[in-house]
């Protein structure tokens, strides 16, 4: 889809001719030209022929040629004098109708943005595209209709006139962790989490990791955890999920030191003179035991 805009304007001395009522447009028409000349041909035909029949815009693979001022009518509805499609709309005529193909394809695309903008500019709403035939009955635009794409076309206007009306936010850059990173964890979302470009709010990429899902996790930062695209989940405090850390591989167990300090009774010539938990202290008891000039000092395990 890509189009220049042109702009072929009608000679004011065509306008009673061609476009005789000042229109505030509420409306859009879409056309099939039913023929398979270019946007440039359909337009010099219609501005050169002496018929009273013309339209707005014809739109091929390429361009959009702009003809008839947007605040004059134009007879191409078939609904009459006082018809709305033929004082209320604006026509627009799809080239290429006729045998279809690439070309026709990609015109098509390119009067779907150009209907979006047309709206959007215009400040009508999605519902105010029609088909020639919603105003007198023709098969027109023939091969939409045949094709039974009429409503999935006025649709495809819709969405594009809803980005336009409200564009995205620019995406912030989701920044990889380094190829050196290992996985530190999985996680295990509990609801539907959405991503952020960066450990902080505000930077919401537009994914989401739906509930249930298991992620494996390279970073963690003040509660955020990355993921292998480079995107952060916020914990919220083990609301969003749950995490696992991966198991470090543990050197082997010591055996646990014996806490029960051993405890040892120092017995002097056969009566016992203390009991101690400490060396210093049993030592201690024996020197003065020494000192006492004891003949017999003996320590038992109590
Ligand atoms: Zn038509």
């Amino acid at each position: 889809m890509s189009y220049d805009i042109r702009q072929q304007w009608l000679p004011k001395s065509k306008y009673p001719l061609k476009a005789p009522y000042a229109m505030t447009p509420k409306y859009v028409t879409i056309h099939n030209t039913w023929n398979d000349a270019p946007a440039k041909n359909e337009a010099n035909f219609m501005l050169s022929n002496p018929k009273e029949t013309g339209f707005h815009v014809a739109v091929d693979d390429v361009e959009v040629v702009e003809l008839i001022p947007f605040n004059r009518n134009a007879w191409h509805a078939g609904d009459g004098l006082e018809g709305k499609g033929n004082r209320e709309s604006i026509g627009i005529e799809i080239c290429y109708s006729k045998s279809g193909g690439k070309r026709y394809e990609e015109a098509e695309a390119n009067a779907i943005e150009y209907t979006a903008h047309v709206l959007v500019q215009l400040g009508l709403p999605p519902s105010a595209v029609k088909y020639h035939q919603e105003w007198s009955g023709k098969n027109c635009p023939h091969r939409i209709l045949d094709e039974k794409r009429g409503a999935a076309f006025k649709r495809a206007i819709a969405e594009r006139y809803e980005e336009l009306k409200n564009p995205k936010p620019i995406v912030p850059q989701v920044v990889k962790p380094p190829a050196s990173a290992v996985k530190i964890g999985s996680l295990i979302t509990k609801q539907d989490v959405p991503a952020y470009a960066r450990p902080e709010w505000g930077t919401q990429t537009g994914q989401v990791v739906r509930k249930g899902q298991t992620r494996h996790v390279y970073a963690v930062k003040n509660g955020w955890y990355q993921l292998f695209s480079g995107e952060w989940l916020p914990s919220q405090s083990g609301a969003n999920f749950d995490y696992v850390p991966v198991k470090k591989s543990e050197p082997p167990r010591a055996e646990p030191p014996d806490v029960k300090p051993s405890l040892k009774r120092v017995i002097v010539d056969g009566k016992q003179v203390g009991a101690f938990s400490q060396q210093d202290s049993v030592l201690r008891g024996v020197s003065e035991a020494l000192d006492g000039k004891a003949k017999n000092i003996r320590i038992e395990d109590v």
